[in-house]
């Protein structure tokens, strides 16, 4: 049976990009026949020191998004990494077969080290990463193409296990949608939408008023020339516009292309703002009637679950080590 993988940061409101880049794969996956561990990765948030009380909230109100977003909770695990303290030993284990090289070539290390200063967990969370998919033995991790890079980290960090200790890990596969899997700005087109950004204006949040989408949209950046086509070298803006009502619709983007050809941008804009009021409302009213007792229980009995995995892996490795 097929593993799958995938994790979130709490690291602020959850945004359309990581629905339409993640999240959406992940109610996807968790219909198919295979077993989805879902972690809420605040390990990783660590790295942008933040708040202590903001990192609380964002932690429960990340989990109410996934439980809110329609994943299937039958064959899915849904976690908070801290509270499996293996995946922080299995990282250390795997920095043995991981060059300081490789991670000072990560483009999301050179981005986030300047924002935030150097420290080493900036350099180093690539590996925790790799700890995370590879603690529950992955095939599958669906992400969003920023994370392409660290996926490649993860399969060689594993194929070197692998060539010196035994075939412990199988090399795990990204997937992504067609469309959605890499949303920019809505105001910096040539900027990723992120939590950890503070580009509210580009950026639209699971949670936003049907007036804040519209408004976000109809100030939206495009260009001057008034024509509806996908082209990320001289069209930004109107391609993620194109982009993010193809990933909702489920159409091909030269669809939606065809669909607009005659429309001018302010009732494309409109148009798209529609598509994505309707996309997040029933998002956003489930996520307002899951409890904190209900997220609290949730996480409580998920945790067993991916407990007993990741302690099977960690009993191989140390065989396989020779430190059992
Ligand atoms: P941060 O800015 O703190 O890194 P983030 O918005 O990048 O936050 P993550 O928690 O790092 O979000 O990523 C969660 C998932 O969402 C990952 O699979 C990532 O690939 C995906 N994702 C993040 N941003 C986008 C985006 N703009 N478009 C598509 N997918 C995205
Ligand atoms: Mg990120």
């Amino acid at each position: 049976m097929k593993t799958v993988f995938s994790g979130i940061q709490p690291s602020g409101l959850v945004h359309l990009g990581n629905l339409l880049g993640a999240i959406n794969n992940w109610v996807k996956l968790s219909n198919d026949e295979s077993k989805n561990y879902f972690c809420i990765v605040d390990l990783h948030s660590l790295t942008a020191m933040p708040d202590k009380t903001s990192l609380k909230t964002s932690i429960r109100d990340t989990l109410k998004v996934l439980m809110a977003s329609g994943i299937n909770m039958k064959n899915s695990v849904i976690y908070v990494q801290s509270d499996l303290k293996e995946h922080a030993y299995l990282s250390w284990i795997l920095s043995n077969f991981c060059q300081v090289g490789e991670l000072q070539r990560m483009t999301q290390f050179k981005e986030k080290s300047n924002s935030f200063g150097t420290h080493s967990g900036l350099l180093t969370y690539p590996i925790l990463m790799a700890a995370d998919i590879l603690i529950h033995k992955a095939n599958e991790v669906p992400v969003g193409d920023d994370q392409t890079q660290h996926l490649e980290l993860t399969r060689n960090i594993a194929d070197r296990f692998n060539n010196n200790y035994g075939d412990i890990f199988p090399i795990p596969e990204k997937t992504s949608g067609k469309s959605g899997a890499r949303l920019m700005s809505l105001r910096h087109p040539e900027n990723k939408m992120s939590k950890s950004s503070d580009d509210i204006n580009g950026t639209i949040y699971f949670n936003d008023s049907k007036d804040s989408i519209i408004k976000k949209f109809k100030s939206s950046v495009t260009d001057s020339h008034n024509e509806i086509k996908y082209d990320l070298e001289s069209k930004p803006g109107i391609s993620n516009l194109i982009e993010i009502y193809s990933a909702i619709n489920a159409t091909e983007l030269k669809e939606t292309e065809k669909q607009f050809q005659d429309f001018r941008y302010g009732d494309f804009k409109l148009a798209v703002a529609e598509t994505v009021i309707n996309y997040l409302e029933p998002i956003a009213e489930k996520f307002e009637e899951i409890s904190d007792s209900e997220v609290d229980s949730a996480v409580e009995n998920n945790l067993k679950l991916a407990k007993v995995s990741a302690e099977l892996t960690i009993s191989e490795i140390e065989t396989a080590l020779g430190i059992d």
